[in-house]
């Protein structure tokens, strides 16, 4: 395994990951993302990408709290039932101007979309991705703390349009999505609730 596993809180960060990074070497195509692949530990899951501008390939690792069974790579992790994360620590891999980059993202599907289905599952998951940017908020600041910021094209979001990242501005867009138990009680849903298109398609 060439590369250190990044750690992850679930596939479904690790998939979101993906979806917000650019490609390495032409550091401009969105990737196109292959299913899960079991990596050389339970709790190491592979991903490989290709660049839908240059079409390099590349493979990333992740290690995640727990171990995946097989049946966990057959499903369609992103599309099941299943929460972001489950603690309290924020992201490592993804940071508060991807988070809500990414909560946008899931509300213009809902535009898109005229299944009520996956229009309530888009809430959900845009909720669970402010609920992941609120996390590195501190109560002393409105404004997430520059060193949370992981990537260039996020430091440069915050410093051209500051007040998409207002904490009261997010809090609000947080409150009027889906409530927390709601949240809870959906990902705890059993097998068989009603699926999202297959979650790599993102793009
Ligand atoms: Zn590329």
């Amino acid at each position: 395994m060439p590369q250190e596993p990044r750690t992850a809180h679930s596939v479904v960060e690790a998939s979101l990951y993906l979806t917000v990074t650019p490609c390495a070497a032409c550091r401009h195509g969105a990737l196109v993302v292959s299913a899960p692949v079991a990596g050389d530990a339970p709790e190491v899951v592979g991903f490989t990408t290709t660049c839908r501008n240059c079409g390099v390939a590349e493979t990333f690792w992740f290690r995640l709290p727990v171990a995946l069974s097989p049946a966990d790579l057959r499903a369609d992790p992103v599309s099941s039932n299943a929460p972001i994360s489950t603690v309290a620590e924020p992201s490592r891999l993804i940071d508060p101007v991807q988070w809500v980059t990414l909560a946008q993202l899931e509300l213009e599907s809902v535009a898109a979309t005229p299944s009520a289905g996956e229009q309530r599952w888009a809430r959900i998951r845009a909720a669970q991705c402010l609920d992941e940017a609120l996390k590195f908020y501190t109560p002393d600041n409105e404004l997430p703390p520059e060193d949370a910021l992981l990537a260039e094209s996020s430091r440069a979001a915050l410093r051209e349009f500051p007040q998409r990242f207002a904490r009261p501005r997010l809090a609000a867009q947080r409150a009027a999505l889906p409530a927390d138990g709601l949240v809870n009680r959906v990902v705890n849903d059993p097998p068989g609730a009603p699926r999202r298109k297959p979650w790599w398609r993102i793009w």
